[in-house]
């Protein structure tokens, strides 16, 4: 343990007064740094407001953490994400693991110093990413083993490895491998990943040694209720610090998974922090919330940024309508980001007609702190007490907009 701290003190992770503390906070939290206390729950939905404080500061739940798959969100720098206040980031395992690869992570002290971010990161496990990019070449109960999708070179992940890949990069929160099948496989497939993503879980916590980072769980099941149920029950056996609902948004459509989703989030402990995995639009959000999730990531602010599409508090824009060519107002004028004081949509629009790479750091920007900003007014709502109306206002506010804009 000892070894450990001042291992990463040489490196540079943690500041002198956390490795002082931190010997105090690890029997606190009985052996593991992380905390997470529900401050509030709405009193007529499911809806809490939590806080969730770990190594490298604390994260107001719900929140939303913008994606940066390999060590930076896309079109922004880290100045950028600070000043719209994420207190959390998400990078990923598989991604980092090709490029640059745990030895130059190591080398440079941690993932922190490396990617120049010195508030928590959670890394996804890279499950999905190998069954989705790299070309997958065997999956057992041992593990998976994959052709790199850079360069080609054979790789085997195991719950073992992934664990331990994490917890050399120095995360705040690691996620387990699990098997994430498409929301169309049959039921007894899905079943059979069930099974797997349990024994891999027990697994991943049996190896799991480091305080620093924190193990969570991955409930699957598709659309079944019953073996997210199972999933869910066998997950909470192992008491793991935290559970995420993964295998959503995967193809299906979310009516159907909304229930599911629901049912799932309901059945995890009060007590722990619940993650919808890649979900999802704003709506999206807004219900889950609801149904008691308290952390998101989404690819969509930033995928939809480069491609010229803002959300804002009236609903969708699209930048290119030539509609803005002479507006002069911002995307978003409820909005206080760097974009919206500083330029109008005439100006953004001109930039990206040009294909100045400003007009998609703008819009990144911008939706970035729109998603962050619409789950602190969702946080501020259920500490008043006031979600249902929240969830009136914004569903009225944003119905049928897209079609205007
Ligand atoms: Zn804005």
């Amino acid at each position: 343990m000892e070894r450990f701290f001042y291992a990463h003190a040489a490196a540079g992770c943690f500041p002198l007064s956390f490795l002082l503390v931190s010997l105090t906070m690890e029997q606190l939290f009985h052996g593991r740094i992380m905390r997470f206390t529900v401050e509030h729950f709405d009193a007529r939905s499911g809806a809490r407001a939590g806080m969730l404080s770990l190594p490298h500061g604390d994260v107001p739940t719900p929140v939303f953490m913008p994606v940066g798959t390999q060590g930076t969100v896309k079109a922004m720098t880290m100045r950028d994400i600070e000043d719209t206040d994420a207190p959390i980031i998400l990078n990923n395992t598989y991604h980092l693991f090709l490029r640059p690869g745990l030895e130059l992570l190591e080398k440079a002290g941690c993932l922190h110093s490396f990617i120049g971010w010195q508030r928590p990161i959670l890394t996804d496990s890279g499950g999905f990413q190998v069954y989705s990019l790299a070309d997958l070449r065997k999956l057992t109960d041992e593990g998976v083993t994959f052709k790199s999708h850079i360069d080609g070179s054979l790789f085997t992940f195991t719950p073992e490895s992934v664990v331990k890949l994490q917890e050399g990069f120095g995360v705040d929160i690691m996620m387990q491998l699990d098997e994430c099948p498409a929301a169309t496989s049959d039921k007894e497939r899905i079943s059979r990943a069930v099974s797997r993503s349990l024994l891999w879980a027990e697994r991943s916590r049996d190896v799991w040694s480091s305080p620093q980072s924190s193990l969570f769980g991955i409930v699957q099941g598709g659309l079944h209720a019953d073996l997210r149920l199972q999933s869910a029950e066998g997950l909470i056996g192992l008491d793991l610090p935290g559970y995420a609902l993964g295998g959503f948004s995967v193809g299906e459509k979310m009516t159907d998974a909304y229930p599911v989703i629901e049912q799932t989030a309901r059945a995890l402990p009060r007590e722990k922090p619940r993650y919808l995995m890649g979900v999802g639009t704003p709506e999206d959000i807004v219900r889950a919330v609801g149904y008691g999730v308290d952390m998101f990531d989404c690819v969509l602010p930033t995928r939809c940024a480069r491609n010229g599409l803002c959300f804002c508090s009236h609903g969708k824009l699209r930048i290119k309508n030539a509609r803005y060519k002479d507006d002069f107002t911002p995307l978003d004028a409820a909005c206080s980001c760097y974009a919206c004081r500083t330029f109008t949509r005439g100006y953004i629009r001109h930039l990206y007609m040009a294909n100045e790479i400003t007009a998609l750091i703008l819009m990144t920007i911008h939706n970035v702190t729109y998603y962050l900003d619409l789950c602190r007014r969702l946080r501020q709502a259920i500490l008043q007490d006031d979600y249902q109306r929240f969830y009136e206002d914004f569903f009225s506010a944003t119905a049928g907009a897209d079609q205007k804009s």
